[in-house]
């Protein structure tokens, strides 16, 4: 039960995440930025019959990257490829990868900035010119030899765009933010996943599974099973908003999404640090998270939402955040 809001998927939920994942530009849902900018992209690529720009995507696990690298691949008529950084340890990981490709074909390579440094220098030459430079031999006797590749376009993905190299992130054309959805565009979803699942659910018991999904669509789409399981057993198979809700109860979602993490990184701020300032380091030892994770997954939603807010001395619990957690605010130094 402690997972469920987690927003990377479990490692048994990829397979079933494939039958509601959508499979045209129209049925991607929210995103309008990201939607209008490649919509440009490959309207302009077509008429002129090139390849799209390399395009980097990042934002926080579970909002649709690798299922936008994807659609990019259909709408463009193209075959697509997909890895992730820490499967191209070795040069030759990535070379085979990139002499297989076809011309206009999508490489997606998640999490990108965890990429070896070797792999990162095969990928310049490869990104800028479609060329692949292998290096023959060994010391002084060594010579460069350069295969010719497929005009491809790299998609990468990544939950930390600052830890990408400069020379690596210049090297992509595009580079879209993917935000968090708003709870109607998550009820969209869930009510299009439901269709897919031949789920009955009321617009209620859409916006409740919504309101609880931290602004992520595959924590919606989880929560969705979850409740549609409850809804078969203990009701007439209905998801109406009431069932939705008590599903919800049962499993200990809170009403906006908030987990054991950040229950507990608001209540060590408000409990010990009098709400704050309090730096982040200090946070992930109360939580036993790791820094990283804090910064990029759990900080992002709860600043989204408006509970946290991050100064330059350090994290900030807000009012609404004492609210929701039952405690009584302080007077004076909060807004
Ligand atoms: P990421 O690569 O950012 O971690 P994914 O692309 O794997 O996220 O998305 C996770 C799941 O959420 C997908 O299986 C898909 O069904 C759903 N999803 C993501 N974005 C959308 C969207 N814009 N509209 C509808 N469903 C979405």
């Amino acid at each position: 039960n402690e997972n469920i809001l987690q927003p990377e998927a479990a490692i048994d939920e990829g397979k079933q995440e494939e039958s509601i994942r959508p499979q045209r530009f129209a049925d991607y849902i929210g995103q309008k930025d990201l939607k209008d900018v490649l919509d440009i992209a490959i309207k302009a690529a077509k008429s002129r019959g090139e390849v799209l720009d390399h395009l980097l995507l990042y934002g926080p696990p579970g909002l649709g990257k690798t299922t936008m690298a994807m659609i990019l691949a259909s709408e463009m008529g193209v075959n697509y490829k997909i890895t992730s950084a820490p499967a191209l340890e070795r040069p030759r990981d990535i070379a085979g990868l990139l002499v297989n490709l076809k011309p206009g074909d999508i490489l997606f390579v998640d999490e990108i900035h965890r990429l070896s440094r070797m792999t990162e220098e095969i990928l310049y030459p490869a990104m800028e010119d479609y060329r692949l430079d292998i290096t023959i031999g060994k010391g002084t006797s060594s010579r460069i030899r350069s295969v010719p590749l497929s005009k491809f376009t790299l998609v990468g993905a990544t939950t930390r765009v600052g830890a990408l190299t400069s020379p690596l992130r210049d090297r992509f054309g595009l580079v879209q933010k993917l935000r968090f959805y708003e709870v109607d565009e998550l009820s969209l979803i869930v009510l299009r996943s439901a269709q897919l699942l031949q789920t009955p659910v009321t617009e209620d018991g859409a916006t409740e599974i919504a309101r609880r999904s931290r602004g992520t669509p595959r924590i919606a789409n989880r929560l969705l099973k979850r409740v549609r399981d409850y809804a078969e057993v203990k009701s007439s198979g209905e998801i109406t908003g009431s069932v939705a809700a008590e599903a919800l109860q049962l499993f200990q979602v809170d009403p906006c999404g908030l987990d054991w993490t950040d229950r507990k990184m608001l209540s060590v701020i408000i409990e010990q640090f009098n709400g704050g300032p309090v730096g982040l380091e200090t946070i992930a030892a109360a939580t036993g998270e790791d820094s990283q994770t804090i910064e990029e997954v759990y900080e992002p939603y709860l600043m989204q939402i408006g509970y946290l807010s991050r100064t330059p001395r350090g994290r900030v619990a807000t009012k609404a955040a004492y609210k929701h957690l039952d405690f009584k605010p302080p007077n004076e130094q909060l807004s």
